[in-house]
């Protein structure tokens, strides 16, 4: 609109319209609601340029917790960092300031190392490195994840082969966003391709929460680049809601189970059973089963109690740089499973 203040009221009214609690066959329900505001001509000419602009704003007021955020607030505001991230992160694509790390899984049962665990990093100009949390949620709500994981798929594979991996299988994070795309099954597999990396070992890893967003969707996706022998894993199993559900509907191979539950095996008697029960679901599925967050070597030989197939964590190796998982995986094949150092 042209008035700001009238229309300000305006959003205002809708808010309050639509977070009020509604009866529902007399079951009181309220719903959250965050509204991105952004106006012509000011923030944008096109209806892409405004609904990005909108996306942003609405991005702030869901993390602020705030009912209405102004895109114009967003770049006046000191968050300006932050916020502006978007427009930096489709710089930061053309000028190759996204790096992928690389951390090691290793198998429980003799040590040697299953699968490494491709993980972006972004070493921004101004504000220095930002974790994937940060900006991967912002990328997912606009066609800029597509790029990201393609970049991803490229490099690791790329990597993987100079690295001259062996049989060491590569573990990608896939985008909920992307598994509802149509084309990407193609586009993983176009990838592989041109990289000349077995298909075999690659190894998707996505969320519950990506599944059930649009399973039939999902579903598509999975069996397609199953058929042609990629893997599935699904990641931070048992955080969500669905994790029965997704089970029940889909084909996978792997679950990892989420570093929360990992983390208190050894203290928690409760999250023990946890973890003890969905390995033994897990196994009991034909699936096997990485365990997240392995810091030290009292979780690695509980884990080893259990049952579990496969550990990745801090205790075993940081996410690296290239070079360094050169250097370190022909280290790793001279060291005996007896020898295994956990450090803290
Ligand atoms: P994730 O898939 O659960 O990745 C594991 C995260 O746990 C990584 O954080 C890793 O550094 C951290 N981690 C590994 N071992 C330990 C441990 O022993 N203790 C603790 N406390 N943490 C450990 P990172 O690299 O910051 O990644 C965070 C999340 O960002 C990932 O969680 C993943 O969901 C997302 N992400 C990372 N790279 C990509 C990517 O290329 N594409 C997509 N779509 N998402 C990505
Ligand atoms: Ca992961
Ligand atoms: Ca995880």
């Amino acid at each position: 609109g042209t008035d700001p203040v009238r229309s300000s009221g305006e959003i205002v009214a809708i808010h309050n319209a639509i977070s009020a609690p509604h009866a529902i066959e007399g079951f009181p329900l309220t719903v959250g609601v965050s509204i991105g505001v952004a106006t012509a001509p000011g923030d944008g000419h096109t209806a892409a340029e405004l609904l990005r602009a909108a996306d942003v704003a609405m991005y702030k007021a869901k993390r602020c917790g705030t009912p209405i955020e102004f895109y114009d607030n967003c770049i006046k505001s000191p968050q300006r960092g932050r916020l502006s991230l978007l427009s930096d992160l489709s710089e930061a694509l053309a000028e190759h300031q996204l790096h992928i790390h690389f951390q090691p899984q290793l198998r429980m049962a003799d040590g040697a190392v299953d699968t490494v665990e491709a993980l972006i990093r972004w070493q921004h100009p101004e504000h220095g490195s930002i974790p994937p949390s940060e900006f991967i949620g912002v990328a997912e709500q606009t066609d800029l994840i597509g790029p990201i994981t393609e970049l991803v798929l490229r490099a690791a594979t790329v990597g993987m082969i100079t690295a001259s991996a062996g049989d060491v299988k590569l573990a990608v994070n896939v985008s909920a966003r992307s598994l509802q795309d149509a084309s990407f099954a193609d586009e993983v597999l176009g990838v592989l391709d041109k990289s000349g990396f077995p298909p075999a070992r690659l190894e998707l890893e996505v969320t519950e929460r990506a599944i059930v967003t649009n399973v039939e969707r999902s579903t598509y996706t999975i069996s397609r680049l199953r058929q042609e022998g990629v893997r599935i894993a699904i990641d931070d199993f048992g955080v969500g809601y669905s994790s029965y559900q997704t089970l029940r509907l889909l084909d996978v191979d792997r679950v990892k189970i989420d570093r929360d539950f990992v983390a208190a095996l050894t203290t928690e008697p409760r999250d023990r059973l946890i973890v003890a029960s969905l390995i033994g679901l897990a196994h009991e599925l034909g699936l096997d089963v990485v365990a997240e967050g392995v810091e030290n070597a009292e979780i690695w030989n509980a884990l080893t109690t259990l049952g579990c197939d496969v550990a990745q964590g801090y205790g075993i190796a940081r996410p690296m740089a290239f070079p360094d998982l050169r250097g370190w995986l022909s280290r790793w094949n001279d060291v005996r499973v007896d020898e295994l150092v956990i450090t803290q």
